[in-house]
């Protein structure tokens, strides 16, 4: 049983190897080296637990992934029946299994109508990595090879492999790491900390006006492709002006530039809809990415959904012989694509996009009573995707010194409570399985009122307010 498993494992012993051995990714290495890691090892619906048996609710689905929630034994059942039964085999080659074809075909079913080819990768940045090859190798193939370059946007996070780390454009994320000059990135849309005095409505002319000027800038014979999240998530969870992407789009399209959507945060439920692109944003991206809610996380799995147009060119082939000489040796893994297939079974019998279209609502208005709070300057964000901006001042938008960690105090104060959220720099995220009841999400906001109003009087006690 789950009770028997947990008490064989030696929570020093671990604690100490992890410390050893494991090299982390996104770590603070000075807290890592003097307190190493909290081993999560359990798991129940809303809820994780530790390895001393200490339990949280979950307020970050694991990384903005575990949609359904934790411990859903019949998406382990699956993998286990497929794992047993047929594990791995290629892919390529004219090769195919039975879980990547069903599920390539339940995801064109699902995504806007132009959608229908799927090509599979092993989470997010390997979605956008393989999703810019593509695009490369079209525009060649079209006969148009200057057309390269990427528009992406600043604070935005596409992932960490060398390409969708260069996509990605918040700063300290590629701190003396090296990118690729491959992209250009546009500012973010950042309605809390626009120009002063500038309307929602003015700030989006702007913020087109400054795409047109890049485009006019470099030449539209040079790009092939922008890129965005439909609302940027590790960036700050920002939501862009009303009617942004939908000009942006058109924009695009009247310069043959592709608008590709990155929509691993977005996508299986988090704003309500299968995918936000055309559901929320008006858009018909040429491109979407999926990963993390696709599989809620049981499995690493990716996926790019390619429109009809651009697959007429990609699987035209180049003479006798030619193959599309792309690709992972666990492109359409059968056991990540059963896992995906019953995830995906469980949103739609559960109801669980409903779920986020009645609750979503009350979570945000719920989280806005916090606004009370002398630190917080700003919340914001849709549905199942928010964040809370700490400010030192909430009338300058003013920032809290960095040495404050006012993330990682708030994230501290709510982890005591039972709480688990997401510290990134002076901004808290909530991202929660979809499973969040109204009960669970008063629950919550009761210990973030408490944790907020704790961080206040130890950032007071420590001269910082
Ligand atoms: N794209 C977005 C919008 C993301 O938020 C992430 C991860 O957080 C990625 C891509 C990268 O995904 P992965 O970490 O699975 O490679």
């Amino acid at each position: 049983t789950q009770q028997q498993a947990k008490a064989s494992y030696d929570a020093q012993d671990l604690w100490q190897k992890d410390k050893n051995h494991f090299i982390h990714p996104f770590t603070d290495f000075s807290l890592f080296h003097e307190k190493g890691c909290d081993l999560i090892t359990d798991s129940d619906g809303i809820y994780v637990e530790d390895v001393h048996g200490n339990r949280f609710i979950d307020g970050i689905a694991g990384l903005w992934c575990v949609n359904v929630g934790h411990g859903r034994a019949e998406i382990g059942q699956a993998m286990a029946e497929q794992a047993t039964r047929m594990a791995y085999f290629s892919t390529f080659n004219n090769l195919s299994n039975a879980p990547a074809t069903e599920l390539a075909a339940k995801l064109a079913e699902l995504a806007p109508a132009h959608l229908n080819h799927v090509f599979f990768s092993c989470g997010g940045s390997t979605a956008n990595d393989a999703t810019i090859r593509l695009v490369h190798y079209y525009f060649n193939r079209l006969g148009k090879p200057t057309k390269k370059r990427i528009l992406s946007r600043t604070n935005a996070y596409h992932g960490t492999t060398y390409m969708a780390a260069s996509l990605t454009g918040i700063a300290s994320n590629n701190w003396q790491f090296d990118t690729l000059d491959l992209v250009t990135h546009l500012s973010e849309a950042n309605c809390y900390r626009r120009p002063e005095g500038m309307s929602e409505a003015e700030y989006c002319d702007h913020l087109v006006d400054e795409l047109e000027q890049t485009i006019e800038r470099l030449g539209a014979d040079n790009i092939a492709a922008f890129i965005a999240e439909p609302i940027m998530g590790a960036g700050g969870v920002l939501v862009a002006p009303q009617g942004y992407h939908s000009r942006v789009q058109a924009i695009c399209r009247a310069n043959e530039i592709l608008f590709i959507a990155d929509e691993v945060v977005t996508g299986f439920g988090r704003l309500g809809h299968f995918f936000a692109s055309e559901a929320v944003f008006d858009t018909q991206p040429d491109i979407i990415n999926v990963a993390k809610g696709l599989s809620s996380g049981y499995a690493p799995l990716g996926a790019t959904l390619i429109s009809d147009d651009l697959y007429a060119v990609l699987s035209t082939p180049q003479g006798p012989g030619g193959v599309l000489s792309t690709g992972f040796t666990y492109s359409g893994h059968p056991v990540s694509c059963a896992a995906a297939l019953k995830n995906i079974e469980i949103i739609e019998r559960e109801g669980i996009c409903e779920n986020v279209l009645e609750v979503g609502p009350y979570l945000e208005s719920q989280l806005k009573t916090l606004a009370s709070h002398e630190t917080v300057g700003d919340i914001r964000g849709s549905h199942f995707m928010m964040a809370i901006e700490n400010v030192a001042n909430k009338t300058t938008k003013a920032l809290l010194p960095v040495e404050a960690r006012v993330g990682d105090r708030v994230a501290a104060e709510a982890q005591k409570r039972g709480l688990i959220i997401r510290p990134v720099g002076h901004l808290n995220i909530i991202s929660p399985p979809l499973i969040w009841t109204r009960q669970v999400v008063d629950d919550v906001v009761a210990i973030l009122d408490e944790a907020f109003a704790a961080t206040t009087r130890s950032l007071k006690a420590d001269g910082y307010l």
